[in-house]
């Protein structure tokens, strides 16, 4: 699992940051590619990249304000161009499908591929065999959400010890063992899955938010989060501002980091007001609340582990 930050900017572009979006690749599964916003130009973000449209499989977006959605019908439209032909599932707020539907029809765009979007609300969204995603509601100028990806346990290893102890021979037949509750072996032995593997390994889970003010009711929702990426677009002492702005200041977000006990914080969407030496003190603010923050920058990507 890696996220890939292709726009960490707030509102505008500026020369160092784009604005928002940011792509989850889910590696285990040949190249699964999920993005979280598309701000304007973030096809021009991808050019500089590995990362391959024709792989990307769902589109999260958090809110509708045009620093997060100019740049979605031009992705979606260059995909059908670059042989994307696997279908593609958009999820965001209320007005979502206007949008699309009416960009898509007014510039003539047709896409070879299958395009599916649902309007979400708080609570839980899908989950397919290996992840469950659920929507929080945060608090904005528009309707904004943040989304909360959990990886579900996965097996445990299987024990050696075990195995031989049960006269099971290493070869071919211990991935059956392990893919099937039950075996039986050829000397007419059934050998039971749980009997010989290790304790399950533990999924991870990921909370990457849309803008919204400080939000401490939330440090139950994250609990122990593996990584939170949230907004910081203003510097501490801009706290006034912040809350009319409905965004967060970068103190704000460490407190809530630390407060939900969180392994990492990635601050992001970052006002152009502040760079160079002013981002070394944006961090600084952060560390001195929660040490493990690190402050994205385009093209920054984080493994996780
Ligand atoms: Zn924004
Ligand atoms: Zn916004």
């Amino acid at each position: 699992m890696e996220l890939f930050f292709l726009g960490t900017g707030s509102g505008v572009p500026s020369k160092e940051r784009n604005v928002s979006s940011l792509v989850l690749r889910l590696l285990e599964k040949s190249g699964r590619t999920w993005v979280f916003d598309c701000g304007e130009a973030t096809q021009h973000q991808i050019l500089s990249t590995n990362i391959r449209p024709r792989r990307i499989e769902k589109i999260f977006i958090t809110h509708l304000h045009g620093d997060h959605i100019y740049g979605l019908p031009g992705l979606l439209s260059s995909r059908s161009f670059q042989g994307g032909e696997t279908p593609v599932t958009v999820y965001g707020p209320s007005g979502l499908k206007d949008y699309i539907e009416i960009s898509l029809s007014i510039s003539g765009t047709r896409l070879k591929y299958p395009l599916y979007i649902e309007e979400v609300d708080e609570g839980f969204l899908f989950e397919d065999e290996a992840y469950e995603v659920e929507a929080v509601k945060l608090q904005h100028g528009l309707k904004s959400f943040g989304y909360l990806i959990k990886e579900k346990d996965k097996l445990g290893e299987l024990r050696p010890d075990r195995l031989k102890e049960l006269g099971v021979q290493p070869g071919p037949i211990y991935q059956e063992i392990k893919e099937q509750e039950k075996t039986t072996l050829e000397n007419g032995r059934t050998i039971y899955r749980d009997e010989v593997l290790g304790p399950p390994k533990k999924g991870r889970k990921l909370a990457i938010l849309g803008d919204t003010r400080y939000m401490p009711e939330l440090k139950e929702k994250l609990s122990e989060v593996d990584v939170l990426v949230h907004e910081a677009t203003f510097a501490s002492e801009e706290e006034a501002m912040a809350h009319d702005y409905f965004h967060s200041t970068v103190k704000q977000a460490a407190q809530l980091a630390k407060q939900a006990n969180v392994q990492e914080l990635i601050l992001t969407h970052i006002s152009s007001r502040y760079h160079g030496e002013a981002v070394k003190q944006l961090e600084r603010e952060a560390n001195t609340i929660f040490d493990r923050t690190t402050i994205a920058f385009d093209f920054y990507q984080h493994h996780i582990k």
